[in-house]
């Protein structure tokens, strides 16, 4: 191979590494982050644990209404059951027989709303969590054909490396670093093809002397008047 082939197969090959190892370092990112899947995790335990306090919530007043309850029928009993004479004692059980209706009025009211409310969150739960496996199915599903490509890509760079060391070992000194300076101001295309001694990045004609060297077949490399890059007969 001669400097020109060298350095356009060095073209290639660092044009592939680029677009890889940029493709690598995003499967590897996706591989290790983990953030989606574990917000709607802790999304998903934050409502269970709603549902549950709601459930408890909803249990200690059932035992408060069968408590009053009990309390109300004892106090009904006392009250009708003809056992106390006292006018002031039957006073105050019907007040407080009153009092009792108007809270276990009230709890009820309280225990239908709780009742609703427990059974939204249960259904929200159900969903939640049918929503959460499928989203775990499919990015496992996800995750394995990235881990397959990051594999893939990891091998091809490793090749790649080989080949650009290679390449580079046998190109002198000053075209390498003319190369690799091309190659970075140049958005990654540091040689322009030539045809009919016009470069075909910039449309400027190459004087003979320089299409000569472009054409290949010496140890010098020729650069473009017009856009500077290194050329070479398409
Ligand atoms: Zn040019």
């Amino acid at each position: 191979m001669d400097l020109i082939q060298t350095l356009i197969r060095l073209a290639l090959v660092d044009e592939e590494w680029d677009d890889k190892a940029r493709r690598y370092q995003e499967a590897r990112q996706r591989l290790t982050d983990l953030r989606e899947l574990e917000e709607r995790k802790t999304r998903q335990e934050a409502l269970e644990a709603s549902a549950r306090a709601a459930r408890t919530q909803l249990a200690d007043l059932e035992l408060e209404l069968a408590s009053l309850q009990e309390r109300s029928r004892q106090v009904e009993r006392d009250l009708y059951g003809g056992g106390i004479g006292s006018p002031r004692e039957l006073e105050n059980l019907r007040r407080e027989s009153e009092q009792l209706r108007h809270r276990l009025a009230q709890l009820e009211d309280e225990g239908l709303e709780l009742i609703s409310r427990s059974d939204d969150l249960d259904a929200r739960v159900q969903t939640g969590r049918a929503d959460l496996e499928a989203f775990q199915a499919a990015w496992e599903a996800e995750t394995a054909a990235m881990r397959e490509a990051y594999q893939t890509l990891r091998a091809r760079l490793q090749e790649l490396q080989g080949e650009r060391e290679r390449l580079r070992a046998s190109v002198p000194a000053r075209e390498l670093a003319l190369y690799d300076e091309l190659r970075r101001t140049k958005g990654g295309r540091p040689l322009a093809p030539m045809r009919d001694g016009v470069c075909q990045v910039c449309h400027v004609v190459v004087p003979r002397h320089k299409a000569l060297v472009a054409e290949g077949g010496q140890d010098a490399v020729a650069t473009c008047e017009g856009c500077g890059r290194i050329l070479y007969q398409a």
